[in-house]
């Protein structure tokens, strides 16, 4: 289903770059600069920009399966990217005019790195709220902003922002702006010093400009159809894939490790025990791919189709997806570095690198926060007596 059939060759020809950085970013909590660059230097940048805009012209299906191979190698990097790909994908479905001409051109051709900024102080991870207002000034709109995480903030050509309509709008009408780089002061306002995912570099900014009221994506005060037709979906599939591609290359890893000479004597690889426990891994791994297929599938007929996202079925298997994939992975590996013990499981210079993987999937269930989705599926499960199914 790959719109992109040389996608592979592309993904072959920058993995080697992000898994030479992934130990460095890491260790250092600092920006994947080396494996952002090959990105944008291979195309893969304009994976999703049509290609009438000079892009790939690339679907969710490669979107998916990029971001897996990605994370397999620096689940930092893949995240970096995948969350880009998250805005291109808002900019291509939402962005018209002079603003979709200037900016997806850029984006092709790997120049514009793009950060994120929903979360904010005051409402925290909520996407569909916001707190501080935008400003009419003439043709103008004035943003003054604080964004807590950003990641790759300090490295992003431009930003799409969300924000209250204006001072005397409610908490809920939320608008999207785009921001170029060198239309804003961007000051760091926070570090970024975390058990895992560092290398994302998601540190705090504060961020104020002043932009043209061209560069409004969607609707003013429109932003929950662009959340729920765009940001959120992909937001889910591509975290789901970057997890699921890291648990499955550390899955790989460990096979490799249980069937080599290396294993020494602590693990007895023919016992039921370890079989047991190794089933239960990849139990979990499957279930979540083949969801994580599904889903994708539902959501790109969806959009096909013209038909909107935001019915029951499909909030219930975007939300549990994510909660699911979040929950599975960080399993998988926890009971992987139990199979592997302390020496190859836990310790820091193991060549199995299960203890970054560990680290680093940790964060799945805290990024956007997993109660969240379990309070509005809760609420979405009891207006649905029918339970259809996925
Ligand atoms: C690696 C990474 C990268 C990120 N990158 C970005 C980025 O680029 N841009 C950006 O804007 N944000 C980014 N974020 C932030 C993310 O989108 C969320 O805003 C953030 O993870 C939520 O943080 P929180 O734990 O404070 O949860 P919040 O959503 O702020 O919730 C606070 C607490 O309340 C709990 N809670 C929530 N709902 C309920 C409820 N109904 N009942 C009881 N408790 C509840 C939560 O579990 C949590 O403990 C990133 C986060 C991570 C981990």
């Amino acid at each position: 289903m790959s719109a992109v059939p040389w996608r592979a060759a592309l993904v072959d020809r920058v993995l080697p770059v992000v898994a030479e950085h992934a130990a460095v970013v890491d260790t250092e909590a600092a920006f994947p600069a080396q494996g952002m660059a090959e990105l944008a230097a291979s195309g893969l940048h304009g994976l999703l920009v049509p290609a009438e805009f000079g892009g790939l012209g690339g679907g969710l299906h490669d979107l998916v399966g990029t971001a897996q191979d990605l994370a397999g190698a620096c689940l930092s990097t893949a995240m970096v990217w995948g969350m880009h790909c998250q805005q291109v994908d808002t900019l291509v479905q939402h962005a018209t005019g002079s603003l979709r001409d200037d900016v997806l051109p850029r984006i092709a051709r790997g120049e514009l790195y793009l950060a994120s900024v929903t979360t904010e102080p005051g409402k925290g991870g909520h996407l569909l709220t916001a707190v501080a207002a935008l400003r009419d000034d003439g043709d103008a709109l004035l943003v003054d902003r604080d964004a807590p995480v950003v990641t790759g903030g300090l490295h992003a050509d431009g930003f799409l922002i969300t924000m209250r309509e204006a001072e005397d709008a409610g908490s809920q009408r939320v608008t999207l702006v785009y921001a170029d780089r060198d239309q804003l002061a961007v000051e760091r306002s926070g570090g970024w010093d975390t058990v895992g995912m560092r290398g994302t570099e998601s540190v705090g900014l504060r961020i104020a400009g002043r932009v043209p009221a061209g560069q409004v994506v969607g609707q003013p005060g429109g932003f929950r159809e662009i959340a729920l037709r765009s940001m959120a979906p992909v937001g889910h599939l591509v975290w789901s894939a970057c997890w699921l591609g890291a648990a499955r290359a550390a899955l790989a890893d460990l096979v490799g490790w249980l069937r080599s000479s290396e294993r020494g004597k602590g693990v007895d690889v023919r016992s039921e025990l370890t079989a047991e426990r190794v089933a239960r891994v990849r139990m979990d791994l499957e279930v979540v791919s083949a969801y994580l297929s599904r889903v994708t599938d539902e959501v790109v007929a969806s959009r096909a189709g013209g038909a909107s996202l935001s019915g029951v079925d499909a909030q219930i298997h975007l939300n549990t997806l994510k909660v699911v994939a979040a929950e599975s992975t960080f399993r998988a590996v926890d009971r992987m570095v139990r199979i592997a013990g302390l020496t190859a499981g836990y310790r820091k210079d193991s060549p199995l690198r299960l203890e970054r993987r560990f680290r680093d999937l940790r964060s799945a269930s805290l990024n956007y926060a997993d109660d969240r989705l379990l309070v509005s599926t809760g609420a979405l499960t009891l207006m649905d007596r029918a339970v259809r199914l996925l």
